[in-house]
């Protein structure tokens, strides 16, 4: 049944692409030849990431991990809201194989304890990557941000085809998807704020970034309130990326709070 509604998202999104105006594609920078080759999947998945080279030793040797299962969060009332200075601007999508990145340009930003994060980039993955209670939702995006001395903060919104709504921003997007190794310019102003639920609470705890390096020390915030997609919307991406999450990884005892 699953394979039958991927083989019929697969001609509708063809269908759609055939029609839809082309935008102009322009390759990414190629790949850095020092970046050994990682997948999903297979000889080169997350199992053996680990191992595909030095410097992705803590893919595997590392106590920080992330994605991890959410529950038994402590309520830490001394935690403060997130506060969010995002900024309408024009995007740069980036297929780089793994996702589709959109580059923002400068000047949007969190503070987080008196610590300002700039966002550089936010991207998916299909499905989620982080569990709540080991549910794991139809689609993530991950805002990426990073502060004046080299901090990371990432805060992931979980998307949900429960509803049907279509998200404004993925609407404005995702005609422009590049294909792999392009990218495409969106011009339109596009506000990364239309990424963000109402309810700003969330779940924070330490962990890493899961793809390779999977650098550890990354400070994580979790929305609690989902976000819903279409159907259409989740089977466009799809398409492009059948599958591009994480396993979930071991918490090694970390805790998990939450601000409410
Ligand atoms: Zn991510």
């Amino acid at each position: 049944m699953r394979l039958s509604i991927l083989a019929v998202a697969a001609v509708l999104s063809v269908t759609s692409i055939a029609t839809a105006q082309t935008p102009a594609q322009t390759p990414a920078q190629p790949p850095s030849s020092s970046e050994p080759k990682w997948d999903y999947v297979g000889k080169y998945g997350p199992v053996n990431w680990g191992r595909l080279d030095p410097s992705y030793k803590a893919c595997s040797a590392g106590k920080e991990q992330s994605p991890i299962d959410i529950r038994g969060a402590h309520l830490n009332k001394a935690l403060q809201p997130i506060e969010f200075h995002y900024m309408a601007g024009s995007i740069t999508l980036e297929n780089n194989g793994h996702t589709v990145v959109a580059h923002v340009r400068p000047g949007s930003y969190i503070v987080v304890d008196g610590t300002r994060y700039e966002l550089e980039q936010f991207h998916f993955h299909h499905p989620a990557e982080e569990a709540v209670k080991g549910r794991i939702s139809d689609m993530v995006v991950h805002l990426l941000h990073k502060s004046a001395d080299g901090k990371l903060a990432v805060i992931a919104v979980r998307f949900n085809e429960d509803r049907g709504n279509p998200n404004t921003v993925l609407s404005a997007l995702w005609p422009s998807l590049p294909k792999a190794g392009q990218t495409t310019e969106i011009k339109d102003m596009i506000n990364p704020g239309g990424l963000l639920p109402a309810d700003k609470g969330y779940w924070t705890y330490t962990g890493s970034l899961t793809v390779p390096p999977c650098t550890e020390g990354v400070r994580w915030f979790v929305f609690e309130q989902e976000l819903s997609l279409s159907r259409n919307q989740l089977r466009t991406f799809g398409v492009l990326f059948p599958m591009n999450a994480r396993p979930l990884q071991d918490t090694h005892g970390r805790k998990v709070e939450a601000n409410e």
